[in-house]
């Protein structure tokens, strides 16, 4: 299939399809932090994940449906497969090797489905305080 999308175009609409801090994500994040569960955002260590304990050595990820090629939900794109699918593998890759690289150096990890967020916060809270013990 030829790419007839223009980059500028591609662009939009990939911006619409945000990975971060999406309102579901922050709704999440406050719930979190108001049951004294407290995070640090931006912690600056491998694979940069969406929330981290420092003192407890847990590093949460909140993986998209969508770009993080969820089992349930994910649809391969019918347009642009040349785009995508490179994109989507190469997120996948990076997710394993940050995994592995992240509990060589001590860490725990916990990679939350975006779904699972927007069917039961606390059961995924739950799972995230099962961690923090
Ligand atoms: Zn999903």
């Amino acid at each position: 299939m030829v790419d007839t999308v223009s980059k500028e175009k591609r662009s939009r609409i990939m911006s619409k399809i945000k990975s971060k801090n999406t309102e579901l994500e922050i709704s999440f994040r406050k719930n979190l932090w108001n049951k004294k569960h407290h995070y640090r955002l931006h912690y600056k260590i491998t694979g940069k994940p969406d929330l981290v304990f420092v003192s407890k050595k847990v590093a949460v990820f909140i993986d998209s449906c969508f770009w993080h090629k969820c089992p349930l939900h994910h649809r391969q794109p019918n347009s642009n497969k040349d785009y995508w699918i490179p994109k989507i593998k190469r997120n996948e890759e990076r997710a394993k090797e940050v995994n592995k690289t992240l509990i060589r150096e001590g860490w725990k990890v916990v990679r939350i489905w975006e779904h699972e967020i927007k069917d039961n916060q606390e059961k995924c809270i739950k799972n995230i305080k099962h961690y923090l013990m």
